[in-house]
């Protein structure tokens, strides 16, 4: 059973061998195999002991979020039929518990709604970012897509998951309203879905640590599923039919109707196009968009065409990563474009997830229907219907975050993503490789493109930027290739720069060490931009030999050094840290050489680009479509003005 949910719902196992892979399995966290194995032989990882021994401590706060499909699948664990809509018992069974706040996940998902829609509207208006636009809330899809699918990742909306937007929101704002210190905060999700478990730790979620300048705070401190947390009321004898009704804690505790139908397919969609109408045409969304009948119900790919004013946007819902693959296929061969595009892994969205109750043997599909049903009928019975509308979601940005897409809820609310396409590559790569340009990042992968070459023609060109066969080189596994320095080429173009150019680079350099952490560069390189700035012409400036010094000293000894000690560790985050540092270090030491030696004598009419989240520098037309170092998109990339 759970090969055939691995196989035909997720369309994962037997697409690879574990020669490939060097032994490993390739998993997307779905928890569909846990979700259907009869005798629990596969089992989400249990969390509850840690979510109550925060309870016991007297120190900490335990704030619970609850997702949108818990409610309509919680009963069924107590003996009510699936569907069942209990809500108020879930948040009184949580305070029973011990929990300090009970927040709901779906005033997130109006959050979500707000920016993701913001984002589809600049994508379609500004032409900053690629279309179609893929939801991104659904982290087995997410992890699908980084390992199978990493060229459509430019179209993934930035926009965090609901529980990705509520973790900071909680430890920052909530936290400040409630006069709450966010080092005490656990924040704990409780949700239906199993990949939650590996979204919370991914890399980028410290939004709130980024925000309070601290390290070792994540902005969702557990996971629990459906299931964990019946088992945890049963285990406590918790008296279910005595509970009363309890409502949410205010501030994040309200949501529309629009956020409830996130936990099913179609959800996201539907909730998006209400807030996109009313965004776009300044007027109610109709009531076809309050009831969207096209991207309802229960096949695993539905279409809809859209029209608000002038536009008509050309919408797809999927379910199954399965289905997404085949989707895929079928809109590349087609060319049919696409505006906004749904992808939920799990069968029937998260009302179907890997953690929710294990009740499917007998009729899965009308037990998914029936919790379907239930979201789409709180939805239809609420007033208030759009995310946008919410008072809770109209507060949070008026003291919080300012707006939609402001600076603050880009920094928080949004994120990037990984190519992890290597999973599937980590062995047996000799006859079959991937080529990268070192210009901006593009990958032709042989495996992909059913050409194999010894070494690329002559005649080879970047599709992306253009560049020259000798921008290419071929990827050799995921740990080479994050540890080459910067290419000579690209050191080649930073020496082309002007000594005010230089100082503009600097100073983008600095905002990028500042993202990773590393202070002391940052300080460094803002001292760099000041004294370009400032200097009139090349001169032997004892400074600037000082500066040199401590280069070197970092390249000979600093950054080998803290390597050495982060993978005797185990601390891939410090690795990171030391292979990204060390590449805009060696740039550092090449553009200081050339500025020492020539002076003003390098200016060039060549476009520049900064990447202005790593300080990565691509010369050209324009910027690239994704930058290859921190894998953001062309939209960051700043040109630099005032070339001579
Ligand atoms: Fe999790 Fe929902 Fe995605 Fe399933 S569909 S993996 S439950 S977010």
């Amino acid at each position: 059973m759970c090969k055939e949910a691995c196989t035909n719902l997720m369309g994962v196992h037997g697409t690879y061998t574990l020669e490939q892979t060097g032994g490993k399995a390739i998993c997307i966290y779905c928890g569909q195999c846990a979700n259907v194995c009869p005798v629990d032989s596969i089992t989400e990882r249990d969390e509850t002991s840690q979510v109550q021994k925060a309870i016991a401590d007297p120190d900490k706060v335990v704030v619970v979020s609850t997702s949108p499909a818990v409610r309509a699948s919680l009963g069924e664990e107590f003996g009510l039929e699936p569907g069942a809509f209990v809500e108020g018992k879930m948040v009184a069974l949580l305070r029973a518990l011990g929990v300090d706040y009970v927040l709901d996940t779906n005033f997130a998902a109006d959050l979500t709604i707000v920016e993701e829609a913001s984002e589809l509207i600049r994508r379609i208006t500004e032409q900053d970012r690629p279309l179609p636009q893929f939801t991104s809330c659904c982290p087995g899809w997410v992890h699908f897509a980084e390992i199978y699918f990493p060229e459509l990742l430019p179209h993934l909306s930035t926009a965090k998951s609901p529980i990705g937007m509520q973790g900071p929101t909680v430890k920052t704002y909530f936290a400040q309203k409630m006069g709450l210190d966010s080092g005490q905060i656990v924040h704990v999700a409780l949700t239906p879905c199993t990949a939650k478990k590996f979204e919370i730790r991914r890399e980028e979620l410290h939004a709130a640590a980024d925000y309070h300048g601290v390290e070792g705070i994540r902005d969702t401190d557990q996971v629990i599923t459906t299931r964990e947390l019946a088992r945890w009321a049963k285990a406590m004898e918790i008296d279910w039919d005595a509970l009363e009704d309890s409502a949410y804690d205010s501030l994040m505790g309200k949501a529309s109707g629009a956020g409830v139908i996130f936990g099913n397919t179609g959800g996201v969609m539907e909730a998006a196009l209400r807030t996109a109408y009313e965004y776009l045409s300044g007027q109610r969304a109709p009531e076809s968009l309050l009831h969207l009948s096209p991207v309802r119900g229960y096949d695993g790919v539905r279409e809809a065409q859209v029209e608000i004013g002038e536009l008509t946007l050309q919408v797809a819902v999927v379910y199954g990563t399965a289905n997404a693959r085949a989707f895929l296929r079928r809109m590349e061969e087609s060319g049919k474009q696409y505006h906004f595009v749904e992808v939920m892994a799990c069968p029937g969205g998260c009302i179907g997830g890997g953690g929710q109750p294990k009740n499917l043997m007998k009729n899965a599909d009308e037990v998914r229907k029936s919790r379907i049903a239930a979201l789409y009928q709180r939805d239809g019975a609420m007033t208030l219907r759009t995310s946008h509308e919410n008072p809770e979601i109209k507060e949070v940005y008026e003291a919080f975050y300012g707006q939609p897409l402001s600076p603050l809820a880009e920094q928080m609310l949004h994120t990037t993503y990984q190519d992890r396409n290597e999973l599937i590559h980590q062995k047996g790569g000799d006859s079959v490789k991937k080529w990268v340009c070192g210009i901006c990042g593009y990958i032709y992968d042989e495996a992909k493109e059913g050409t194999v070459f010894e070494t690329l023609p002559e005649s080879w060109v970047c599709p992306l930027c253009g560049a020259d066969k000798s921008a290419f080189a071929p990827q050799q596994s995921s740990v080479e290739t994050k540890t080459q320095p910067a290419p000579i080429h690209q050191m080649d173009e930073m020496r082309q720069l002007s000594a005010g150019e230089l100082s503009a680079v600097c100073s983008n350099l600095a905002r990028g060490c500042e993202k990773q952490y590393k202070e002391r560069e940052a300080a460094l390189f803002r001292e760099i931009a000041d004294y370009l700035s400032a200097a009139q012409s090349p001169v032997a400036d004892p400074s600037l030999d000082k500066l040199l010094e401590l280069i070197r000293q970092d390249l000979s000894e600093g950054y080998p050094g803290l390597n050495g000690a982060a993978v005797a560790a185990g601390d891939r985050g410090t690795q990171r840290i030391c292979v990204w540092g060390e590449k805009v270090t060696r740039m550092l030491e090449s553009l200081l050489n050339r500025y020492q030696k020539d002076g003003e004598a390098f200016l060039k009419d060549t476009q520049v680009w900064v990447c202005t989240v790593c300080g990565f520098i691509y010369v050209g037309d324009s910027a690239p479509q994704l930058c290859p170092v921190c894998k953001v998109p062309a939209w960051k990339f700043e040109k630099i003005e005032g070339r001579g």
